[in-house]
């Protein structure tokens, strides 16, 4: 397991007393008093089979030298955000707190300012005032916080246009976010005011290192194969079984509409293939995303197919199916995970990501003329 340390620095602007919810609902949210009660903690060890600790303390209430009306930042004004992060680690060090264990830091600020994430850092608001979604919500923390892990959004296949994945969590914008069990606040107009999910998908898992390897069912071969897999629930390392399926670098995996996953309306089983350090979920002969018992992808001569659903016993059966389409591959074609897991130093993961870009370049259903 790798634990991640972060600061969560709660900033008040200049001249602004206000503290918009109890500082519980803020420890409640990042650190040990709010697991399992779908905190951001619970959120990404789920979403990296155990893998990942979101170690966060929080820090604050401190005021920042500026008033919120200093505040220019925006997506068209990258600097003005960075700005904010540097009042923040400003106010931080006029406090005496020490930002040096951390990896990286969230800044929640008392009045509306924004909603982004980096490398540098992750801001979100919550004034209390609840006539929207908050930037508080699991849902887009979720996101802020992939970003701050290199995560990019997610997009169908298709489409440049990002937030087109309503599976993954880096498409929050327009994915299919569930109700928070403990956080019911609605808006005026019924809206939740702090959504979950939904999960990442196999594929920003796989980007990000966070998919249990020994749980993968993995095809790199060119030779023939006609396989059944059964699959459980992506994100439910606790249960035995396969998660998640490579199959000459199209990733397969089975969602259930419960926990994180529950505002995707049905179990569904997606595929997913990684190009450029970005995710794109693959539409199935029908033109559909989410698949069904019956549902194909892929000609016949390499095909995965989804034969049944056991929403009840939180299972799915996808066959693997292709003739020997490659006879001068070599036996062992190594995948993404296996380039990064065996030789770590030597290859980078441009490399490596590039390489699977070949593989799926090799076995694409665009020159099989699909
Ligand atoms: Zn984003």
């Amino acid at each position: 397991m790798t634990t991640s340390r972060w600061a969560v620095l709660l900033c008040k602007f200049k001249g602004d007393d206000s503290e918009p919810l109890p500082r519980a609902r803020y420890e409640e949210l990042f650190t040990g008093p709010g697991l399992g009660r779908w905190n951001m903690p619970d959120f990404f060890c789920a979403v990296s089979h155990g893998q990942l600790e979101l170690a966060m303390d929080v820090h604050g209430w401190m005021e920042l030298a500026q008033k919120q009306s200093e505040y220019v930042g925006s997506g068209a004004n990258p600097q003005g955000r960075l700005d904010l992060i540097t009042w923040a680690r400003e106010a931080a060090a006029g406090a005496g707190i020490d930002l040096s264990p951390y990896a990286n830091l969230v800044v929640v600020t008392n009045a509306p300012s924004d909603l982004f994430g980096g490398g540098s850092g992750v801001v979100c608001y919550d004034d209390g005032r609840n006539l929207a979604m908050s930037g508080l919500a699991p849902g887009l923390l979720g996101q802020e916080i992939g970003h701050g892990f290199g995560l990019a959004h997610s997009r169908l296949d298709g489409t440049t246009d990002d937030y087109t994945d309503p599976f993954d969590v880096m498409s929050t914008a327009r994915a299919r976010m569930a109700d928070n069990p403990f956080w019911t606040t609605r808006t005026v107009r019924g809206d939740a005011v702090y959504p979950i999910g939904p999960g990442l998908n196999a594929g920003n898992m796989t980007i990000a290192g966070w998919v249990d390897q020994s749980r993968v069912r993995r095809i790199t071969s060119g030779h023939a194969v006609d396989t059944v897999v059964e699959l459980r629930p992506l994100h439910r390392h606790d249960l035995p079984g396969f998660l998640m399926i490579d199959y000459r670098g199209l990733l397969v995996e089975f969602r259930h509409n419960s926990d994180w996953d529950a505002g995707i309306g049905a179990p569904a089983v997606l595929v997913h293939r990684i190009e450029d350090g970005i995710t794109y979920l693959v539409k199935d002969q029908n033109g559909q995303t989410a698949g069904v018992p019956g549902s194909t992808w892929g000609p016949q001569i390499s095909s995965i197919t989804v034969e049944s659903i056991d929403a009840a016993n939180l299972s799915a059966r996808v066959r693997l199916k292709s003739i020997n389409f490659v006879p001068d591959i070599p036996e062992f074609e190594p995948s993404l995970a296996d380039l990064m897991e065996q030789q770590p130093h030597e290859i980078s993961v441009a490399a490596a990501l590039a390489r699977v870009g070949e593989e799926l370049r090799f076995s694409s259903p665009t020159e099989l003329g699909m």
